[in-house]
């Protein structure tokens, strides 16, 4: 799919390879150009953390995982960058924990809605909420085109997974008493803070773990998620993320040396 020859031995090879579909997918309609922008400021930030599942967001992933497999109605709320980069990993959580999956956009047209419901069928999905004027209902106190939800879904659901999210939506979904999982690589945004379970990560990392420990959770007994849930504490979760930012620069910049990250990966 890729239209430039990208060569494994490239340091920055993966990030290149993620960059590379999201421009493939926003030339086919998926990812909209403002979702290219938003992918910038999450690499970022991805440096920063070491472009690697720190242990802090292991454990967000945890508590999403058992909060996922105790609620009632789940529902993955799907925007283009996700399906652009995740649509399989979507697909296979919410078979693993029963999740309903619902497009939601900032961005919304009808075209852009449909190829982003046929890349989540290919993908193995047999039903996608949201979809044109099947995205009656509107969550109260939200001006943008994301107020827009599909009644059978998101409006009636108890836990909300919103991989890559803005921070007045999650604001919404939690005013309106549902618990909400975000996906976001800054610890600093508004989503971050303001959502109940933060997995600081990146997308492309999380959504194939937060499967994986969906699925050994699912197969013990349902006190082992009350007990994940009991011991996670957002708030002091997303502090460790933001620590450990600051110790990473910290590190980088001591005694004078002015080490890059990839110098960090061999030398600290
Ligand atoms: P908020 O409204 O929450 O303050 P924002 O204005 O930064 O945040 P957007 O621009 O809508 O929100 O979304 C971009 C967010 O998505 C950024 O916080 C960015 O870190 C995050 N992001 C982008 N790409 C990824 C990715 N691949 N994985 C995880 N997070 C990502």
């Amino acid at each position: 799919m890729t239209s430039i020859k990208i060569q494994p031995e490239h340091p920055r090879a993966e990030s290149l390879r993620i960059r590379e579909k999201l421009i493939e997918h926003y030339k086919e309609g998926v990812v909209a150009s403002a979702g290219l922008i938003a992918h910038g400021r999450g690499e970022a930030f991805d440096y920063l953390l070491g472009e690697k599942t720190t242990k802090h967001a292991l454990n967000a992933i945890k508590a999403a995982a058992a909060i996922l497999l105790t609620a009632e109605k789940a529902v993955i709320s799907v925007n283009g960058n996700t399906a652009a980069l995740v649509a399989e990993e979507v697909v296979r959580l919410a078979n693993v924990v029963k999740a309903k999956i619902e497009v939601n956009l900032f961005y919304r047209s009808l075209e852009r809605e449909l190829a982003i419901k046929e890349l989540l069928e290919k993908a193995g999905a047999y039903e996608v909420l949201g979809i044109g004027e099947d995205a009656s209902a509107k969550i109260p106190e939200l001006g943008s085109e994301r107020r827009r939800v599909d009644p059978r879904g998101i409006l009636v659901a108890d836990v909300v997974l919103v991989p890559l999210e803005d921070g007045d939506r999650t604001e919404a979904l939690v005013k309106m008493g549902k618990k909400v999982i975000a996906i976001d690589l800054n610890p600093l945004s508004r989503t971050a803070r303001k959502a109940t379970i933060t997995i600081v990560d990146n997308v492309v990392r999380a959504m194939p773990k937060l499967v994986e420990i969906a699925e050994k959770l699912k197969k013990q007994d349902v006190k082992k998620c009350n007990e994940i849930l009991l011991n996670f504490d957002t708030k002091k979760n997303l502090a460790e993320s933001i620590t450990l930012i600051k110790e990473k620069l910290s590190k980088l910049a001591e005694k004078g040396k002015c080490l890059t990250l990839e110098d960090e990966k061999h030398e600290l």
